[in-house]
């Protein structure tokens, strides 16, 4: 029987730190604003944008919309990111991915001021994080680590195995392990003895995009297992990558879909976009 590590009560707990600090900076005369952009009618994307949105008015930040048609033209775009980056009471930017297909996401987010740049997908900001002398840390794989974090995991010298490698998950999720000194393996979809790897790692990340992808016999005795995926089954339903029903029963720590990383990923934006305000205001 595996401990379940609940994102829903990690990230509240992250929010409400962050509402606390929020509170300080109000006095200060600073309130942290995040502006959120949105272009077309992608489901998935209203949601998180909503989503982004509710944590916002739960912290005490000010959220701005801009919803954008489907067909806006790139320098549209470029333009309200331009003008974004000037104004002061905005001190995170980010625009929701993905983008219709005619836009150019590389040039978007290089558009974006590093400074204010809360997903830290920018180039400047990843190789920061490569380095390890960062502003912010990409959302997801940063509420990865506060999760394991939370439950007291220690990384040191462990074998860590993350499958998927792509720049918003895999690649600084395995960083952000290996600054922890795990000895880090990163797999992909062109990886050979995936299973015997996975079978190899005390803590294993999946971020596949593949609906339980991970089985029972993939997992080794007393893992960590950390599930980034959000996929529907084949019955409609909300899973991860990782088969739960399967894997729980041999790990020692497992994170659920729903409320696993998901939650986590939205309070740590609160957290970037606090630390934003912060070093805007000269405070950081
Ligand atoms: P991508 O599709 O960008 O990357 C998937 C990765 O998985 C790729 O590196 C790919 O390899 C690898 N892969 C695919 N098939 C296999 C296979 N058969 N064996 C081994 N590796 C494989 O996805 P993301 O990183 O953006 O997202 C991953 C998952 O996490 C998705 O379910 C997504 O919805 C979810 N997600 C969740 C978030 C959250 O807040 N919880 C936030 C962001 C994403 P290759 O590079 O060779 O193609």
């Amino acid at each position: 029987m595996a401990t379940i590590i609940s994102g829903k009560e990690v990230s509240a707990k992250v929010k409400e730190e962050v509402r606390a600090e929020c509170d300080r900076l109000r006095q200060q005369g600073v309130t942290p604003g995040l502006a959120v952009i949105i272009v077309g009618d992608d489901p998935a994307s209203r949601v998180y944008v909503n989503n982004k949105k509710k944590a916002c008015a739960e912290v005490g930040f000010v959220s701005e919309e801009y919803a954008l048609p489907a067909e806006t033209p790139q320098e549209e775009l470029l333009a309200l990111v331009n003008t974004l980056n000037r104004r002061q009471d905005i001190h995170g930017i980010l625009c929701q991915l993905p983008l219709p297909k005619h836009l150019d996401e590389t040039a978007v987010i290089h558009a974006i001021d590093p400074k204010k740049d809360v997903d830290a997908f920018h180039p400047s900001n990843v190789g920061k994080i490569m380095i390890g002398d960062y502003d912010f840390l990409p959302c997801t794989p940063a509420g990865v680590m506060e999760l394991i974090h939370a439950a007291g995991i220690e990384v040191s010298g462990k074998s860590c195995v993350v499958i998927g490698r792509s720049n918003i998950v895999g690649k600084p999720m395995a960083m952000l392990l290996l600054h922890e000194n795990g000895t880090v393996t990163i797999c992909h979809s062109k990886t050979r003895n995936l299973k015997e790897i996975c079978l190899g790692a005390d803590i294993l990340v999946a971020a596949v995009g593949r609906p339980k992808f991970v089985k029972g016999d993939m997992v080794k005795e007393g893992a960590v297992v950390l599930d980034v995926g959000i996929n529907r089954d084949e019955n409609g339903k909300l899973c991860g990558d990782v088969d739960y029903a399967e894997v729980e029963p041999k790990a020692s720590y497992i994170t659920p879909v729903p409320g696993g990383v998901g939650p986590m990923t939205i309070a740590m934006l609160m957290k970037n976009t606090l630390s934003a305000a912060k070093m805007a205001a000269g405070l950081l």
